[in-house]
C-alpha cells in the first residue's frame, strides 16, 4: 500500500505537537508534511515579558529546523488554499496532496475594523508589537492607563487581565505608584468567565485591590488619540493603551467553507473531527462546543491545543497503523496568570465536567512564578531535541507538563 500523507497546517503551537507526535507515533510508516509560513515558532506565553524587556525576541522564538532532522518535511510557505474535497492544500510555491488533514492555523487579527486601532493602540498579541510597545512604556510617565479587550471570541483568556497586573506592577516599580490610573475594558460580564463566577469574581477583586477599575460589557467602536470609545456612547480616557486586537480565522481557511456561522471550524469536541473525513481542526482554529461550560465555547488557549493536538495526532496514527486503541480529548487544561514580579496565579480543571466544569484556581504565589519559568523552558526546548532519547533525556520538566495537562 502507498504511504499515507498527513498533512498539518500551521506550526504554531497545536502544529508544532501535532507533526511531532504524528512522527513519533507512525516513523517511516507515513509521510508526516507540515506547512509554515514562519520560520520559527514562537512562544507567545511570554510576549508580555517581552514588552517589559524581560525577554529577548531571539529567547522566545526557535527554528522548526530540528523538526526536519526528525524526518517532518516542514514546508516553510503560506497556505493561500484548502481544497478538502480535491485532498489538496495549495501554497504560494506548491501543492501539497493529503489522506488526512490538520488544520491548526490558529486566528488572524484584523485591527483594521476598529478605527484608530492601528494609530493608538498598543498589544502584546504578537511578537513584534510586543517589542514595538516598549517605546510607549518607556514614553509613559503617568496618567490614564487603559488595558482591554476590543471583541470576542479572542485567544489566552487570561492574557489581558496579565498585561494589566504586569504593566501595574511595572510602572509601580518605576516610581510611578499613585501617578497612574489603570482602567479595564471587555465585552465579557467579568474576567475569566469560561472558569466560572467563582474564579471572576475573585480575579475582579484581586485586581480592584490593586487599585484597577472595571468596565464590562463594552464593545469597543474607535479609538482617538486619547480616548476609546464604546458603542453604548461611553468612553474611556487614555494616556497610553494596550487592547486585544479583534480576531478571526485565517482567509485561506473561511474560503475553503470549513467555517461555520460562529467564523471558526466547528469540530466535535472529543475527537476534533471536522464534518469532512479525515479533517481535523485544533486549537484557535477550531470551535468547540462546551454544552455543559459556564460558557458555550471552549476557551482559545494553547494548552487546549496542546491536547488535542496529542489526541488528534495518536487517533491519526491508530487509524494508519491499523492498530491501538483510540483516545478522546477531556477538556483538561490549566493556565498561569502572572500578577507581577516574581508572583504567578494558577487555573487549572476540566472544561468538559458535568454538570459545570471542574476548575480550581491556585492563588499568586513565588512558587507559582517558578513553575510558569519552567513551562516556558519546557517549551523552548522539548520539542526541538534532536530524537526521542533527548527527549526523554529533557523529562526534568516532563513532570509540569502533566501537572498542566491532566
Ligand atoms: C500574549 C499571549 C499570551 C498567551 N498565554 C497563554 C498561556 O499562558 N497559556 C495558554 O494556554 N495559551 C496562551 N496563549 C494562547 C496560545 O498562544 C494560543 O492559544 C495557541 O498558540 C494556539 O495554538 P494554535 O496552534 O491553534 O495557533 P498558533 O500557535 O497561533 O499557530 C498557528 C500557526 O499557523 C501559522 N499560519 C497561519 N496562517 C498561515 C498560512 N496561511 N500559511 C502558513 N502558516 C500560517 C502561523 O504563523 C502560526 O505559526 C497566549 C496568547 C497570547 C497572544
Amino acid at each position: 500500500m502507498a504511504k499515507q500523507t498527513v498533512l498539518v497546517l500551521g506550526g504554531g503551537v497545536g502544529g508544532l505537537v501535532a507533526s511531532s507526535m504524528l512522527k513519533n507515533e507512525l516513523g517511516d510508516r507515513a509521510e508526516v508534511r507540515l506547512i509554515e509560513r514562519k520560520k520559527e515558532f514562537q512562544f507567545p506565553p511570554s510576549f508580555p515579558w517581552l514588552m517589559l524587556g524581560l525577554r529577548e525576541p531571539t529567547q522566545v522564538q526557535k527554528t522548526l529546523d530540528p523538526l526536519r532532522r526528525k524526518g517532518i518535511d516542514v514546508v516553510n510557505d503560506e497556505v493561500v488554499s484548502i481544497s478538502v474535497d480535491g485532498k489538496l492544500v495549495k501554497t504560494r510555491a506548491g501543492e501539497f496532496p493529503f489522506d488526512y488533514l490538520v488544520v491548526a492555523l490558529g486566528a488572524e487579527y484584523q485591527p483594521e475594523i476598529i478605527p484608530g486601532f492601528k494609530e493608538h493602540a498598543h498589544h502584546v498579541y504578537d511578537l513584534d508589537s510586543a517589542v514595538a510597545s516598549r517605546k510607549a512604556i518607556a514614553g509613559f510617565s503617568g496618567g490614564d492607563l487603559a488595558v482591554g479587550v476590543s471583541r470576542m471570541p479572542f485567544k489566552c483568556p487570561a492574557a489581558p487581565y496579565e498585561t494589566a497586573l504586569l504593566l501595574d506592577h511595572y510602572f509601580r516599580g518605576k516610581g510611578l505608584k499613585g501617578k497612574f490610573r489603570i482602567r479595564f475594558f471587555t465585552p465579557e460580564g467579568m474576567p475569566l468567565p469560561s472558569a466560572g463566577p467563582d474564579i471572576g469574581n475573585g480575579t475582579k477583586q484581586f485586581m480592584e485591590s490593586r487599585g484597577i477599575e472595571f468596565k464590562f460589557k463594552v464593545k469597543l467602536t474607535a479609538i482617538t488619540p486619547n480616548e476609546a470609545k464604546f458603542e453604548d456612547g461611553s468612553s474611556v480616557p487614555y494616556d497610553l493603551l494596550f487592547a486585544v486586537p479583534p480576531h478571526r480565522a485565517p482567509k485561506a481557511v473561511s474560503d475553503a467553507g470549513l467555517t461555520d456561522q460562529s467564523g471558526w471550524i466547528p469540530v466535535e469536541p472529543t475527537t476534533l473531527m471536522t464534518k469532512q473525513e479525515n479533517v481535523y481542526a485544533i486549537g484557535d482554529v477550531a470551535s468547540v462546543p462546551t454544552p455543559s461550560g459556564f460558557v458555550p465555547l471552549l476557551p482559545k488557549a494553547g494548552v487546549f491545543a496542546h491536547g488535542q493536538a496529542e489526541v488528534v495526532a495518536h487517533n491519526i496514527s491508530v487509524d494508519i497503523k491499523g492498530s491501538g486503541t483510540k483516545r478522546e480529548f477531556d477538556g483538561s487544561g490549566s493556565c498561569f496568570l502572572m500578577t507581577g514580579g516574581e508572583e504567578a496565579a494558577f487555573v487549572k480543571g476540566t472544561w468538559y465536567s458535568k454538570p459545570h466544569p471542574d476548575i480550581k484556581f491556585q492563588q499568586p504565589s513565588r512558587a507559582l512564578y517558578y513553575e510558569r519559568l519552567l513551562f516556558e523552558k519546557y517549551w523552548m526546548h522539548h520539542w526541538f531535541q534532536r530524537n526521542r532519547l533527548m527527549e526523554a533525556l529533557d523529562s526534568p520538566v516532563e513532570w509540569l507538563h502533566h501537572r498542566i495537562q491532566h
